[in-house]
């Protein structure tokens, strides 16, 4: 798949059966539809309220970032916003083949989510370790 920003050929990371294209260059992240909702719930985070559906039923966020590109169809993607504060603004495919991510975006929306499982002090290591792991594998 080529990055929507770098136009760039990704690499495939995959880990717990959960495939992920990654920009070595931008360090985005494209997660094909229901593949976050895969990620999110290996890490057992339980009641986000994060699905592609959701995000899409959402009105588009007002920003002024670029518009990317869909990488399978080519649409024009449409910005959200997810999680709490600072919200992390993400792009999503009109008619759901997926969404992106900035680089960072996974790891400031995993933050997010470990920092409210209150208790669940190892939910952010094992965030961390499997996009770690899973970012090794670009070379
Ligand atoms: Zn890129
Ligand atoms: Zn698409």
């Amino acid at each position: 798949m080529i990055c929507p920003i770098c136009k760039v050929e990704m690499a495939v990371v995959e880990q717990d059966q959960i495939e992920l294209d990654y920009c070595a260059r931008c360090h985005g992240v494209w997660f094909d539809a229901g593949e976050l909702e895969l990620l999110l719930e290996s890490m057992e985070f339980k009641g986000h309220g994060l699905s592609l559906e959701k995000i899409l039923s959402q009105p588009g966020a007002e920003s002024d970032e670029k518009k990317h590109r869909c990488p399978i169809c080519g649409r024009k993607m449409k910005k959200a916003h997810i999680g709490h504060h600072p919200q992390v603004l993400i792009d999503a495919c009109p008619v759901g083949h997926g969404l992106w991510f900035d680089g960072g975006e996974v790891h400031q929306l995993v933050g997010q989510l470990a920092g409210k499982a209150a208790g669940d002090t190892g939910a952010e290591e094992k965030v961390t370790s499997f996009l770690g792991e899973a970012f090794k594998a670009e070379k």
